[in-house]
């Protein structure tokens, strides 16, 4: 039989046929820890010559066939789990970085990923250089031989939509032996792009968002070669950030519809984006689908569809955005994106609002900007609602 395409592995990736409960779905084993016959088989499993279960925080049997069916879709040797996205980012970062090592990161990062890096990681002797979105002659130029371990993007970017040229960035982190180019790919999903396929090492995602896919469950996942993820994986048992085996279940429930909610988002979102394109009332749509969008030709090469997130900046004030969010009745008002449902929020008052109103507006954080989570309702009542909600303005 020829390679099965993305939608089968989708459904059947990772799982074992026949599992001990000869279930058509994987099971949930729940058990923390597990039973031995012997002390004897205790001891094989120490020394590596048998592979049985031990203890949930190294290995259980659920999150496995999660990790599995990631690993099938992503086209990687392997994925480890993590209990969010934030624990796969901050650990693999961990993994790979020691002091006097550097970091190169664009600055349109999800914030606590940008304050993880530029923060955190500074204490433990770890330098970071944060270079403009897009400005990748900046970046070529902020990698230090010898020093820099990691540049980190992600792609598409939150909430403007920012493409990566995963493949000028390849020739980067050629050019610089050691470096490794991690991708933060949630925006995308395997089923938009696969970037190991495209040059990336790592590849990043909050399960969370599209790969669940019903707003029920936080997770976060990595995938690459096994070298480099069995390095990950070690610094994950001794952190303790171990996906929950009933996140790990509803996260292989929701991965086994990922095709058709991709094609929902991607056709909606599209709608929307074209809807808001002509409003009077809106000034920027930032859509990757849009020809208007600065990196429209490149997603529209290297992306099998744009996704599901459209950004938008209406005529009115942060008065006009309280109305507009408040008058929605489809679009709820939320943090988080990739769930069946619609969400709605301004970044400068979810992600931003610590910061002075001068250094929000500097990083384009404006306070008519909205971004839209786009569900898989019927693309005519989400356009319908937004047209109600514009009203307001
Ligand atoms: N990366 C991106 C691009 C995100 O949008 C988010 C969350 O919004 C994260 C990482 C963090 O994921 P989680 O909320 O699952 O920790």
């Amino acid at each position: 039989m020829s390679e099965p395409g993305d939608q089968t592995r989708a459904v059947h990736g990772g799982e074992e046929r026949p599992n001990g409960l000869r279930s058509i779905t994987p099971p949930i084993a729940r058990a923390s820890t597990y039973r031995f016959e012997s002390l004897a088989e205790a001891l094989a499993v120490v020394e590596g010559r048998a592979e049985l279960d031990d203890y949930s925080r190294y290995a259980n049997p659920t999150v496995r066939t999660a990790e599995r069916k990631i690993a099938a879709l992503e086209g990687a040797e392997e994925s480890v789990l993590f209990a969010s996205g934030m624990a796969a980012v901050t650990t693999t970062l961990l993994a790979l970085v020691r002091a006097g090592q550097h970091i190169v990161i664009p600055d349109d990062c999800y914030r606590p990923t940008e304050q993880f890096v530029t923060e955190t990681l500074p204490r433990f002797g770890v330098e970071t250089t944060m270079v403009q979105a897009g400005d990748l002659d900046a970046l070529a130029e902020a990698v230090r031989p010898g020093a820099t371990r990691g540049i980190f993007v992600e792609s598409p970017s939150n909430p403007f939509n920012r493409v990566a040229d995963l493949a000028r960035l390849r020739e980067i982190r050629r050019a610089n032996r050691g470096v490794q180019l991690i991708v933060d790919a949630t925006f995308a999903t395997p089923f938009n792009q696969r970037p190991l396929a495209l040059g990336a090492d790592l590849v990043i995602h909050s399960a969370t968002k599209f790969l669940g896919g019903h707003n029920d469950l936080l997770a976060g996942v990595v995938s690459g070669r096994s070298g480099i993820i069995s390095a990950i994986r070690d610094v994950r048992s001794q952190l303790g950030p171990v996906a929950d085996p009933e996140a790990a279940y509803l996260l292989c429930r929701g991965i086994k519809s990922l095709g058709p909610r991709m094609r929902a988002h991607n056709e909606n979102a599209q709608a929307v984006a074209e809807f808001l394109a002509g409003h009077p009332q809106v000034r920027e749509v930032w859509y990757p689908g849009l020809a208007s969008h600065p990196d429209h030709a490149l997603a529209a090469a290297t992306m099998r569809g744009f996704g599901g997130v459209v950004t938008l900046r209406h005529t009115g004030d942060l008065a006009a955005t309280h109305r507009i969010c408040d008058a929605a009745r489809v679009f709820q008002i939320a943090a988080s994106l990739g769930g069946a449902e619609s969400l709605l929020h301004p970044p400068a008052i979810f992600s931003y609002w610590d910061l002075d109103p001068a250094e929000r507006q500097r990083r384009g954080m404006h306070d008519d900007l909205i971004r839209l989570a786009i569900g898989i309702e019927s693309a005519e009542d989400l356009v319908a609602d937004l047209a109600q909600a514009l009203e307001h303005v």
